[in-house]
């Protein structure tokens, strides 16, 4: 498992790493920081219970299945973006 903060909806509460700081940082805002790691098994119940109670509905959690698929459609995404770049110099170009 893993999980993911939308961070245009994180108020900054800090439930999250009060609940679960083993898996939940706090920035110097008071922001959660997360890092990319999946959660360890023994984890994975606290930090449903921190994304349950996030007041916001901020925290997803995504099976590795899911998370890999995602990474895998945000690299495609990416590169079509640069693709689209690389079209768009070319038309300034000509
Ligand atoms: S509990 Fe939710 S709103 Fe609060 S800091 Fe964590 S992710 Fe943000």
């Amino acid at each position: 498992m893993k999980a993911r903060i939308d961070f245009e909806r994180c108020t900054g509460h800090g439930r999250c790493y009060a609940l679960c700081p083993e898996v939940f940082a706090e920035d110097d805002n008071g922001y959660p920081v997360l890092d990319d790691s999946p959660i360890p098994d023994d984890l994975a119940a606290r930090v449903r219970r921190a994304a349950d109670n996030c007041p916001e509905s901020a925290i997803t959690l995504l099976s590795l299945e899911e998370s890999s698929a995602e990474k895998s459609s945000t690299e495609k995404s990416g590169a079509e973006e640069s693709g689209a770049e690389e079209n768009s110099s070319e038309e300034s170009d000509g």
